[in-house]
């Protein structure tokens, strides 16, 4: 068990002082706009001739930075930078590693509203949204040192007559980390992190869409004094280098996030033995979701329909946990609905920059805008399109919070993940066929149970196959130490992010047995 770890407070953003803060920090990171970010290899930053260019999805005219371009020949020599660095780092003591990195997360708390303004640009978060990013980000730092701690000195096995024994982790080598752009600085700092609190390297590959917020990660890292090579920065095109680096004969691990298809590519790729490579790759593979609020008979329709919005529109749906499908009891199926569409009608949608009541901001690019728009043009056609369906890429990419009811289970809607604002109601006779429909997906990430039933919720307990599963309450807003998160299914391989046994998946088990 982790002890001692407290989890970052959301700031208050009713806190007139805080209201300030932000601001100035928001003024801070536009000055910094056009900025050029490098490569960094072995702590040396490296510009190069090819680039490309990070925009704000709510003003795609506006350009925040321009990005270097990693090569393979860049890949390789990160590569030669992390061997390197790896002989020496995986000798640290994991106290001395842990406090190192707890040195970095107070730099991130000092900077926290930079951080959280960049993400109000870059990924278009809304200010608790981008708050809540930066604070899991040090929660992540935060409970995988302590995690570290624990394990530093193994876990016990037996002695007997004329034998000590000893059961010990080790690191494994260099890897890579692939995050995504959904919780850019979160994600991307927890699954850089653990690795290197373990004693491993990292080759870090940000998600292309949020480069500048992954290199503020890079600048604090050096600020803390981390040693060279121990993370290096190499962005670029997933086509160009993303089979590459995960091919690579000296790549020990994978630590990815992001959608099935990739995922399950990396998965397979990974598991071929490179010439020239001497052991097997570790693939840690989180990715999709088609997450479901349960809705049973009998219980505040209030409750559920606030709920269903929270999970469907929080940061436009765009949460591997966010809640695409709302499986509603017959009996209470009109009333939640109806109290649904009000209170989606409700939300505010613009540039979040505006303040922090914006509720909701665009969705991430162009792809992802043409992706969501296709699927509520699929989706009117499957069943009835009750609010939102507008959209608008004129200036920014603005998807409104879209309710599509009265259809199937078997609707091309409910069941391909969407990730934008969209959640599809169906209903149901019994809570058999209310379960039932919940496990009808390929995926099995977050799910959440309405009911003042307690053998229902039993029965959801048992049956109802999801990594992390919620009674009366929404399905996202997993917190570190609390709601260790991961999926079942092709949710993922389950690694279980902020648990007591993550920092596992970046380590080696070894037995040192004495004859005396
Ligand atoms: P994505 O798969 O398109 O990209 C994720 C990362 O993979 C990016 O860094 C991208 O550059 C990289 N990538 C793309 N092709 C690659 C390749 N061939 N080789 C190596 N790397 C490659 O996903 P996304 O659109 O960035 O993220 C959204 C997805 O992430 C959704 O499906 C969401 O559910 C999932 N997600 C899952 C979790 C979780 O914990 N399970 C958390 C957040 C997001």
């Amino acid at each position: 068990m982790v002890v001692e770890f407290h989890n970052e407070p959301a700031t208050d953003f009713t806190d007139q002082e805080n209201q300030q803060a932000f601001k100035d920090a928001l003024k801070k990171v536009k000055a910094e706009f056009g900025k050029e970010i490098p490569l960094v290899i072995n702590g040396e930053k490296i510009f190069t001739d090819d680039k490309y260019e990070s925009v704000d999805p709510a003003n795609h005219q506006q350009v925040l930075g321009t990005i270097s371009k990693a090569s393979k020949e860049q890949v390789d020599q990160a590569m030669e930078a992390a061997k390197e660095a790896y002989k020496t780092w995986r000798k640290w003591t994991p106290k001395e590693r842990a406090e190192l990195l707890i040195r970095v997360s107070a730099i991130i708390r000092r900077r926290k509203h930079e951080l959280s303004a960049l993400m109000v640009y870059e990924a278009g978060k809304p200010w608790n949204e981008a708050d809540g990013d930066t604070n899991e980000g040090i929660d992540f730092i935060e409970y995988y040192a302590r995690s570290m701690m624990e394990l530093a000195h193994g876990k016990q096995v037996f002695d007997r007559e004329g034998e000590h024994n000893q059961y010990i982790y080790k690191p494994m080598g260099p890897g890579v980390t692939i995050p995504p752009w959904n919780f850019p600085f979160a994600i991307m700092t927890g699954t850089t992190v653990a690795p290197i609190i373990a004693g491993n390297t990292v080759l870090l590959k940000p998600a292309e869409d949020t480069p500048l917020i992954a290199y503020k990660l890079i600048e604090i890292l050096e600020e803390a004094g981390l040693p060279k090579g121990v993370v290096n920065f190499v962005p670029g095109d997933p086509k160009e280098i993303g089979d590459y680096l995960v091919d690579h004969k000296d790549t020990h691990f994978v630590t990815f996030t992001g959608s099935r298809a990739t995922g399950t590519r990396i998965f397979e790729r990974a598991a071929k033995v490179q010439e020239g490579q001497n052991f097997l790759k570790r693939v840690i593979a989180e990715m999709g979701g088609k997450d479901a609020i349960v809705v049973d008979e009998n219980i505040d329709t209030d409750l559920a329909a606030q709920a269903i919005v929270d999970s469907a529109f929080g940061f436009s749906g765009q949460k591997c946990s966010a809640c695409s499908r709302a499986i509603v009891h017959k009996d209470v199926y009109d009333e939640v609905l109806e109290k649904s569409i009000k209170l989606t009608k409700e939300l505010s949608i613009k540039h979040t920059e505006g303040g922090s009541d914006v509720y909701m901001g665009p969705v991430i690019n162009q792809k992802q805008f043409d992706k969501i728009k296709n699927y509520i043009e699929i989706g009117s056609k499957e069943g009835k399109l009750e609010v939102g369906g507008k959209t608008d890429d004129s200036k920014g990419f603005f998807v409104h919070p879209t309710i599509i009811s009265d259809l199937k289970s078997s609707d091309q809607i409910m069941q391909e993940e969407i990730f934008g604002p969209v959640v599809g109601f169906t209903k149901c006779d019994n809570f058999e066929e209310l379960l039932e429909v919940a496990n009808d997906t390929d995926y099995g990430l977050t799910g959440a149970v309405i009911t003042n039933n307690r053998e229902h919720w039993r029965q959801a307990c048992e049956d109802y196959d999801v990594g992390n599963l919620y009674l009366n309450r929404g399905c996202t807003s997993a917190v570190v130490g609390y709601h260790p998160f991961g999926g079942f299914k092709m949710s993922g391989t389950d690694a279980k992010t902020g648990s007591p046994d993550y920092m596992l998946n970046f380590l080696e088990q070894k037995i040192l047995s004495e004859q005396f």
